[in-house]
């Protein structure tokens, strides 16, 4: 596996296609560290991906401020994008504020969707999140981060292995054939006890929607908080089927 600095963008969708090797390389990093591999992965992955064609799309949730904190050991001023559906809990605005004032190198843009919240209701009527919420992702989350994708090579994502089967066969390096990417998931060995383990050692800052029985945080419409012990994404689009917001299925 040599996925040397540039290779991928010359080669592009060609290179992905005919690579077949990532399952490989991501089965050769060692998990026995204190990060279980996780920054190995990540300096593997600074190394080998030119720096304006690598971005982490941060939820900025549990799993995100582990992954800014160990990002910014590696590359401080690593990009970062946010999908600022207008739809966020203002305490997930607030920590973003905190984690711009702590980690200040980083580079962090707030991506919009196209269309404002009224130009939305406009087109589809109010609160198209409950009637079609696959609709409402498509728009507010997945173009933009396929727009800014677009000139990626390479994501990085929170996920973990153990949050949800849909997740269960993560690999460190993933071929991601929706947005033409390498999807790159430095914790996917982690628990949920160690990413809070995590968090408070290095005293790091954390939406204080995580006290008050929100595991998983999304917009506010389509995030409930669950009962102590209940599946960590239980309270996302809870009652309705859905489970994912179409960034991570194909
Ligand atoms: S999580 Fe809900 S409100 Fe947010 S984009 Fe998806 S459907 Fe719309």
């Amino acid at each position: 596996m040599h996925a040397c600095r540039g290779s991928l963008t010359e080669r592009g969708v060609i290179f992905m296609a005919k690579n077949s090797n990532w399952h490989e390389l991501s089965e050769s990093f060692n998990i026995q560290d204190d990060t279980k591999g996780a920054k190995t992965v990540l300096e593997w992955s600074f190394n080998n991906f030119h720096e304006d064609k690598i971005i982490y799309a941060s939820s900025f949730g549990a799993e995100a401020i582990v992954l800014i904190d160990l990002i910014s050991q590696v590359k401080p001023d690593a990009s970062i994008v946010f999908l600022d559906t207008g739809l966020h809990f203002p305490e997930t605005y607030e920590v973003i504020d905190r984690i711009e004032e702590r980690f200040k190198d980083l580079k962090i843009e707030r991506k919009l969707p196209d269309l404002s919240l009224d130009e939305q209701r406009e087109q589809y009527g109010s609160a198209l999140w409950k009637r079609e919420p696959n609709k409402c992702c498509e728009i507010r989350k997945v173009i933009p981060l396929r727009e800014a994708l677009m000139p990626m090579d390479a994501w990085i994502s929170g996920l973990r292995r153990e949050q949800s089967p849909t997740r269960a066969n993560t690999d460190f390096f993933n071929e991601d054939k929706k947005f033409r990417n390498i999807k790159i998931c430095p914790l996917i060995h982690w628990t949920w006890d160690e990413v809070w383990t995590y968090i408070h050692e290095r005293d790091l800052p954390y939406n204080s929607l995580h006290d008050q029985g929100y595991p998983s945080i999304g917009c506010f419409p389509c995030t409930q908080a669950v009962a102590v012990g209940a599946d960590s994404r239980a309270g996302r689009w809870s009652g309705t089927g859905k489970t994912e917001c179409g960034l991570h299925t194909e």
